[in-house]
């Protein structure tokens, strides 16, 4: 395969086919990557301008009812103290953000059964009629009457991260949920007329290049409006606490690829890269990232949000996050 043909593909079209895809991913010297990552970086600016977007995260929630393999938050590890935000502490947070010019707030949670989605349906309001912010959820599975209800409520956008495209692969990670499930869910959302974002770990154990290709095809052919990519981090407290740390090199190839087959997706610069190399967030945004996402739960409850160790921004008070977040962007 040509490099310079591959290359001009991804700038004109990024309808790039299964081998072309394996190609990018085994990229291996620096310049070749550099040049997808290029590739990429001229594709953000065609398609999504030079803004960064901000979104306000918020964990509202490390209690979760699931026992994915890799998840420092799953519902076996008793080695974390668990907490729930309760609602009204939610919306008064939701309106300082607004005062401070925020547009989006994440509401992030484990799948936390104590959330009913009346209760998730008032908050939404609440934030809704006292802010002018933008409302996206990622609570994980939950019925399809759940999600009409919060959509009603005047939620905007939804995140569930597909996890693994390949069904055996996502089988292996995830011993209590189902695949088809999880695909139902996305269109579900798609359907409800949310702006649906997917999402995938890189370096996840089990993982390799053809799965990886395998997300690229889902995100080429699925378009979503948002995906969250980051490096697998492994956690002491889950049965693949010795498995190695993804790699920033593929994480970036990663991001580059989405950005060239979504064209105009909305990409996070995630926390995780950001943890695993100190630029990191940075080359995601270089690589065709366009999104980072400050953490504003309070510090009191952030702490215990650990989905994986070592966590950047876990201890730094709100205000610091936001004035380094922009320093960096
Ligand atoms: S990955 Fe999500 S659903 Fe799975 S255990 Fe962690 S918080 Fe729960």
């Amino acid at each position: 395969m040509n490099l310079d043909i591959l290359i001009q593909k991804c700038e004109s079209t990024g309808a790039l086919s299964r081998d072309e895809i394996l190609y990018a991913l085994n990229l291996d010297s620096k310049t070749d990557i550099a040049r997808l990552i290029g590739a990429a970086d001229a594709v953000r600016k065609a398609n999504c301008g030079d803004d960064v977007q901000i979104r306000a995260l918020v964990e509202i929630s490390n209690t979760c009812a699931r026992q994915c393999l890799y998840c420092g938050i799953r519902a076996p590890n008793t080695h974390i103290h668990r907490y729930r935000m309760p609602p009204d502490e939610i919306v008064e947070l939701a309106k300082e953000l607004d005062q401070k010019g925020l547009r989006t707030i994440v509401m992030q949670s484990g799948e936390d059964p104590y959330y009913t989605a009346e209760m998730v349906a008032d908050i939404i309001g609440k934030i809704k009629r006292d802010t002018q912010m933008a409302v996206t959820l990622c609570f994980g599975e939950r019925p399809e009457s759940d999600y009409r209800l919060w959509k009603q409520a005047g939620a905007d956008r939804y995140l569930l991260r597909h996890e693994a495209a390949n069904r055996e692969l996502y089988k292996a990670l995830h011993p209590d949920s189902d695949y088809g499930q999880r695909m139902h869910c996305l269109h579900i959302l798609r359907r409800l007329g949310y702006q649906v974002g997917a999402g995938c770990m890189i370096g996840a154990p089990g993982q390799g290049v053809e799965h990886l290709a395998d997300d690229i095809e889902y995100f080429r052919d699925f378009q979503p409006d948002m995906a969250g990519i980051g490096p697998y981090i492994p956690h002491p407290d889950t049965p693949f606490a010795d498995h190695p740390t993804g790699t920033v090199e593929m994480t970036l190839k990663m991001v580059a690829l989405t950005r060239i087959v979504t064209r105009n997706a909305l990409l996070p610069a995630t926390t995780a890269i950001g943890s695993i190399e100190e630029r990191g967030r940075e080359m995601a945004l270089e690589a065709g990232a366009d999104v980072v996402m400050p953490n504003y739960t309070p510090l009191k409850y952030r702490v215990h949000y650990e989905i994986y160790p070592n966590k950047r921004c876990i201890t730094e008070d709100p205000a610091h996050c936001d004035s380094c977040m922009r320093l960096r962007i």
